[in-house]
Formats: structure tokens, C-alpha cells, sequence
């Protein structure tokens, strides 16, 4: 069987200019920031202008636990935007920006796929509009008036032993992980332990993705904590006079980029927090905008919807005011089998037995939806050409007998016309079901007692056990003050429980939490509850070694 590649595919795709793209949204080329005929950024400020009073609804995808190859939400969630378009409906797609570190390691892009793509997809996956570079930017800039406060006399009396900024790079690198800086002479700085995280996971991305706005960003920059100084206080980067220059670095950035499909939805991609030490999704400020202009946003939560959904109604919907209409959550046949106890390389074979006892893992995110957040939920069965018949059948089945809305979506191979079945059940959901959105916790709670409630009632453990090292934390940061913030939980993605070997829907456990940290620019407390990479490596063959461009600029291999 010969199917295209998704880099194929998306060279042959036409795309329309992105100026007739932003005609649709009512937007004249006055309010671009042209970057070549295919991308654009669009001014925030647009946001103050009249919309004629639309109500927006917004629409989560998010997936049960995957396998380590990512089920496809970016691609239902694109998918399902072409098939509403194809309805005849106002849409745009809000998504994250893909980072260098997965394009060129295991995962590769992240701009869909098949014929549910966002294009033009080799420009969305490399660089971009340069967005990540000016976080990186931003990021180091902090790391050097840092560096050169302490060198110039340490008027601040930072404890160099207690620094947590960390330098970063767009770029999976595990040689930079743990560094020594600062050698040589007096006039080359002070030596220290030091290290580099991926720029995805920097707090300035997180604190980016979350601002309302260009003050507010500079105001939640000035907020990060750098390290303690020698009382043992929290020293911030406002006290380092970083955050105007850092946010001056931002300015650009901070605009949402316009990109389209591959049927000419207009989409936003912008921002791209890691989803387990953040919140792993696209931007607030690319949301808003969408939501000002379209009927209908289709956005996605990173990893399954124990993080995924969980963080982006707790945290990102909770600091932007927002209230989902819907709730997709993308299963596949080969997640189930996997989640059902079948290996990684047996995953494309039949076998209903293992799709069935696969099941509950699926439920339990549909419950968690439906009854912790209270928020009309459809499973979107992401069909794959190695599934047989009778395994989609059988989950659909099983799910009309329990109840569950299900609906099949085939936008990979078919594109919108794929996805309408999709997005007319999501229009039925948001007509006729009852949607009373409430958070998981509230955040006047203890820490204590929001990270039990996300352990409760979205992993379904029975409780939380803290290290001394985190209980430690708990106390010391309720007293600083920080204790009303939500919680950001860093946990495997492939269990509902903080070991990635338990699949399915497990019972009887405890989540145990190692650490915590606060992120005070982005305005959350992390909750560590097992070794979290902040900077991943390269695996044995990276993906790079398949990439090239030739003498006209086409790249090749990018997926
Ligand atoms: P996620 O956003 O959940 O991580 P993606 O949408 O990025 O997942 O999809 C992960 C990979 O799986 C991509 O390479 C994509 O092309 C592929 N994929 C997604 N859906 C399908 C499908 N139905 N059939 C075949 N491949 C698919
Ligand atoms: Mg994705």
C-alpha cells in the first residue's frame, strides 16, 4: 500500500494567499504582518476592535492515553475545522507551534497530517516566524543579567548554589543538559553549575501562552523566579530589571501567526509550552483572537486528557475566562490495543479482545469530561488504514451501548469531507447537551488539597503522597504566598496513574509527588511526580538524518 507522505501531500496542496485566507475573517491586508505570501501575523490590538458582540464556541480536543507515537489530536483537530467549514460554518483552528526538538528526534512535526494538515507545514515545523527564537531570546537574556549581576558585585546577594534559571535552545540536546559555566579568569564571570533546558520548556514560554497581553506579559516576566538570594527569599527578574527588555524582545512574537489548511480554514498556530511541566497549549492570546473572529474554535490540549484537557480547563480556561461549548476526545484503535496490554510492535495486528479490555481507559477520560467538568464530550474514533472493520465497529458499538457519544472521523485519508461526521455530532453536542463547566478544584483550596482533587477525580487515585522534600515545599510556598495558584501536574502521559507501565484505567494506587516548584510568571505551582526532562536527546537515528532540501529550496524527509 502506497499512501502519500504528509510532506507530500502537502507540496501538491494549492494554498490560497494568505491575504484572501484573512479576507474570511474580515480582516484587510492593513492588519497583517505579511511573512511571504503564506503566512502572516495579525495584530493583537485587533482584538479592541468591535466584533459585533460574537459569541465564540470553543471546542477542546484532547485523547485518551496514548502510545508513544501521539494518536493524532492535531490532526482531528484540523480535520474536524475542515469538516465544519465544509458545513458551511465560520471556523479557525488555534494549535501550537511544533518545536525543533521533536522535528528533528523521534516524533517529528507537528502540523497534522495526511489530508488534515496546516500548511505551508515545512515552514510551520522549521523556524517558523521565529517566535521560539525570540523566547529563547528572551529566556537567555534573563540567564546573562543574571549571571552579570552576580559577577558585578552581587548587590542583590543571589546564592549562586540556589540559581533555577536555566539558559535554553530550540533543539533536543542532552550534552547541555548539566554544564559548568563562568571558567577562565576573573573578568569571565563566576563559575557554577548551570545547564539548558529546550526552549519549549522555558517559564517564558508558559508565561507567554498565558498573557492577555503585552503589559501583562511584562508584568508575569517580572514575576519569574530566578533563585533565592543567601536569606533564602525568592529574587525575581523585575529585581533584576530584565522583564522590559525581555518583553521588548517579545513584541513580534507575541502576535499570532495565520497559517490555513489544506482546505483553506484559516488556523492559528502560535505559542507551544511543553505539556507536563506546563500547560501545553497554543497561546491565550491566539485563542481570544480566534474566538473574536470565528463562530467556532477547534483547539487541542497536549498528551491524553488526564494532562492534556485537565490543564487547559484548569489552568489556561480558568486564567482566560473561557467556557468550552465541547469536548473531543480522539481514541484509536492502536491506543486501546496498547492501553488492553498489546505490544508496541504487535499494534497492527486484530485482536477485539485486547480493543475491549482497552476500553476503560477511554471511559474513564469520557467520565472525567462529562461528569468532573460537566461539559458535553464525543469520542472521535481516528481511523487508521491498518484497522480492521470489525475493531472500529467494535468501539463504536461498545460505546452507543454505554452511552457514549462516538462519532468516526477519517480526516487523515479524506481531509474535511472526512470529518463531517465528526462535526456534525459536535454541532448536536453543542446544541442540545447540557454544558455546566465547572473547574476540577477551586483555587482558594490548600495545594495540598487541589493536587488531591486532580488526583482523585481525574486519575481516580485513591490519594497523594508527599515527599519530605515536597512537603517541605508545600509549606515554604503557601508562605510566600503562592498558594492560590492552580496547579501545573508533570506526570507520564501514557498512564492515568505516575507510572507509565500501568495502562488501562487502573484502581488502587497513589500518586506520589517528589517536588514542587512554582512558576510565578506563568502563575502556576508544578507538581513533579517523577523525573521530568526538561531537555530531551536526540534518539539512536534522529529524524534529521532523513531531512533535505535541494537546489530549489524543497525540503525532503520531514516526515
Ligand atoms: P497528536 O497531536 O495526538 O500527538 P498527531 O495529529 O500529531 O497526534 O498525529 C501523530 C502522527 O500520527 C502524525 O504523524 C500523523 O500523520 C499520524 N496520524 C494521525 N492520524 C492518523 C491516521 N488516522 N492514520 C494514519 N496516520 C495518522
Ligand atoms: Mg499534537
Amino acid at each position: 500500500m502506497g499512501f502519500k507522505s504528509d510532506i507530500e501531500i502537502a507540496q501538491e496542496a494549492k494554498p490560497q494567499d494568505i491575504r484572501e485566507v484573512a479576507k474570511k475573517l474580515g480582516l484587510t491586508e492593513e492588519d497583517l504582518d505579511l511573512y511571504g505570501k503564506y503566512k502572516a501575523k495579525v495584530d493583537y490590538n485587533l482584538l479592541k476592535k468591535d466584533n459585533g458582540g460574537k459569541k465564540s464556541k470553543v471546542i477542546l480536543t484532547t485523547a485518551i492515553n496514548p502510545t508513544p507515537a501521539g494518536e493524532g489530536k492535531t490532526t482531528t483537530t484540523i480535520g474536524v475545522a475542515d469538516g465544519l467549514a465544509k458545513l458551511g460554518k465560520n471556523v479557525l483552528v488555534a494549535l501550537r507551534e511544533p518545536s525543533l526538538g521533536p522535528v528533528f528526534g523521534i516524533k517529528g512535526g507537528a502540523a497534522g497530517g495526511g489530508y488534515a494538515q496546516v500548511v505551508p507545514m515545512e515552514d510551520i515545523n522549521l523556524h517558523f516566524t521565529g517566535d521560539f527564537h525570540a523566547i529563547g531570546a528572551a529566556n537567555n537574556l534573563l540567564a546573562a543579567m543574571l549571571d552579570n549581576h552576580i559577577h558585578q558585585g552581587n548587590e542583590l546577594q543571589i546564592d549562586s548554589r540556589r540559581i533555577t534559571w536555566r539558559r535554553c535552545v530550540d533543539m533536543n540536546d542532552r550534552q547541555l543538559r548539566n554544564i559548568v559555566d563562568g571558567l577562565g579568569s576573573r573578568a569571565d564571570g563566576v563559575a557554577r553549575e548551570d545547564g539548558f533546558d529546550i526552549t519549549v520548556a522555558s517559564e517564558v514560554m508558559a508565561a507567554f501562552c498565558l498573557a492577555d497581553d503585552i503589559v501583562d506579559l511584562k508584568a508575569r516576566l517580572g514575576r519569574i523566579i530566578v533563585g533565592y538570594n543567601f536569606s533564602g527569599d525568592p529574587v525575581t527578574a523585575a529585581q533584576l530589571k530584565a522583564n522590559g527588555a525581555m518583553a521588548a524582545l517579545l513584541k513580534d512574537a507575541l502576535k499570532p501567526n495565520l497559517v490555513q489548511t489544506l482546505e483553506g480554514t484559516p488556523a492559528f498556530v502560535h505559542g507551544g509550552p511543553f505539556a507536563n511541566i506546563a500547560h501545553g497549549c497554543n497561546s491565550v492570546i491566539a485563542t481570544r483572537m480566534a474566538m473574536h473572529f470565528a463562530d467556532y474554535v477547534v483547539t487541542e490540549g497536549g498528551f491524553g486528557a488526564d494532562l492534556g484537557a485537565e490543564k487547559f480547563l484548569d489552568i489556561k480556561c480558568r486564567m482566560a475566562n473561557i467556557k468550552p461549548a465541547a469536548v473531543i476526545i480522539v481514541a484509536t484503535v492502536r491506543a486501546l490495543k496498547y492501553n488492553g496490554g498489546v505490544a508496541k510492535d504487535q499494534l497492527n495486528n486484530e485482536n477485539l479482545e485486547a480493543l475491549e479490555a482497552g476500553l476503560p481507559n477511554l471511559l474513564k477520560h469520557v467520565e472525567n469530561i462529562t461528569q468532573v467538568y460537566k461539559l458535553p464530550a464525543v469520542v472521535a474514533i481516528n481511523e487508521f488504514p491498518t484497522d480492521t472493520k470489525a475493531e472500529v465497529e467494535l468501539v463504536r458499538q461498545k460505546c452507543q451501548e454505554l452511552g457514549v457519544n462516538v462519532a468516526l472521523s477519517q480526516v487523515w485519508a479524506k481531509g474535511g469531507e472526512g470529518g463531517t461526521e465528526l462535526a456534525r455530532e459536535v454541532l448536536r453536542l453543542i446544541d442540545e447537551e447540557e454544558n455546566n463547566f465547572e473547574f476540577c478544584y477551586e483555587d482558594d483550596l490548600t495545594i495540598e488539597e487541589k493536587i488531591n482533587a486532580i488526583a482523585t477525580k481525574i486519575y481516580g487515585a485513591d490519594g497523594v503522597v508527599f515527599t519530605p522534600a515536597a512537603k517541605k515545599e508545600l509549606a515554604n510556598l503557601e508562605a510566600l504566598g503562592f498558594g492560590n495558584m492552580p496547579i501545573c501536574m508533570a506526570k507520564t502521559q501514557y498512564s492515568l496513574t505516575d507510572d507509565l507501565t500501568k495502562l488501562g484505567r487502573p484502581t488502587g494506587f497513589n500518586i506520589t509527588v517528589r517536588q514542587l516548584t512554582v512558576s510565578a510568571g506563568a502563575g502556576f505551582i508544578v507538581a513533579l511526580t517523577g523525573e521530568i526532562m526538561k531537555m530531551p536527546g536526540l534518539p539512536k537515528v534522529p529524524a534529521a538524518e532523513r531531512i533535505d532540501v535541494d537546489e530549489n529550496g524543497v525540503i525532503a524527509g520531514l516526515f
